[in-house]
């Protein structure tokens, strides 16, 4: 499929990220993402997915290269040029973010339906029986028992709070979502109807989303196209059934031959 990029929602131009001055740990990354599209970056530990992630959502700041992101409006807005303020702003309406650890993207000290409802009163809702009824529904919708909402999360097993997580991160509808290793650390059965989840979420919100994994597995059930990081580099990008049938990097050929 050709593509046009005016027509992408993320232009990804040249990124590298060095902490201090240490190895760099993203090198030189240029991608774009289209809408409806799902992204993922796969790479050994290391390698440097979570820090290129960081970069995409303004959370680290690229030591060179840009990233720009075609907003809502159609605007063109460089994510690091933008201020802070408007990056949150942004984050807020028109961005997930899922993280790692269930723990570090959730509130653990507030009840699994004030996880969902303080999203929307981020966006001005503070209507108390709307938000319930939001957070209700949305904890159906990620398949959670919603007689459970007041709830903390160190209530719920590890899968349940990584769908909590995801619940609170779609309930503003976001256009993009980025999750980094979102079934990483859970039971084998728990990642698999997880991952499911996500599918259908992603098709049924006609999401656009980049998710980072090491595994494998995950890119090839979930992503359009696939990024390879290796040491900080991009050493393959393609359609994921190209770059998994048909890997033309002998990096990608090891880590495809390793995983049969
Ligand atoms: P991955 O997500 O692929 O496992 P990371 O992006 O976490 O890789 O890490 C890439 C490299 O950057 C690693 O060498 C890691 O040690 C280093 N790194 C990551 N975060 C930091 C940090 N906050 N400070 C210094 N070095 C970091
Ligand atoms: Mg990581």
């Amino acid at each position: 499929m050709m593509h046009d990029k005016a027509q992408a929602l993320l232009r990804v131009q040249g990124v590298g990220h060095r902490f201090g001055d240490g190895l760099w740990a993203v090198q030189d990354a240029s991608f774009e993402l289209y809408p409806g599209e799902v992204l993922a970056v796969v790479g050994e530990s290391g390698s440097g997915k979570s820090t290129l992630l960081g970069c995409l959502a303004g959370r680290h700041t690229p030591t060179r290269g840009s990233v720009h992101y075609r907003s809502r409006d159609g605007r063109w807005v460089d994510v690091h040029a933008i201020g802070e303020a408007q990056r949150r702003l942004l984050a807020r309406t028109e961005w997930g973010y899922v993280e790692q650890q269930a723990s570090d993207g959730l509130r653990m000290s507030v009840s699994a339906g004030g996880n969902i409802g303080e999203r929307l009163m981020g966006l001005g809702e503070r209507h108390f029986g709307r938000l319930r009824a939001e957070a209700c529904q949305w904890m159906t919708r990620v398949e959670l028992d919603a007689a459970r909402i007041d709830d903390l999360p160190r209530e719920f097993s590890g899968g349940m709070r990584q769908r909590l997580q995801i619940a609170r991160n779609l309930v503003t509808r976001p256009r993009l979502v980025l999750m980094d290793e979102p079934t990483s650390g859970l039971d084998v059965s728990v990642q698999a109807r997880l991952l499911d989840l996500i599918r259908l979420l992603v098709a049924r919100l006609h999401l656009s989303a980049i998710i980072v994994t090491h595994d494998l597995g995950v890119a090839r059930l979930l992503a359009h196209r696939t990024v390879v990081m290796r040491r900080g580099h991009i050493v393959e990008h393609g359609l994921t059934d190209r770059v998994f049938d048909d890997p033309q990097h002998e990096y990608t050929q090891l880590l495809v031959s390793s995983v049969v």
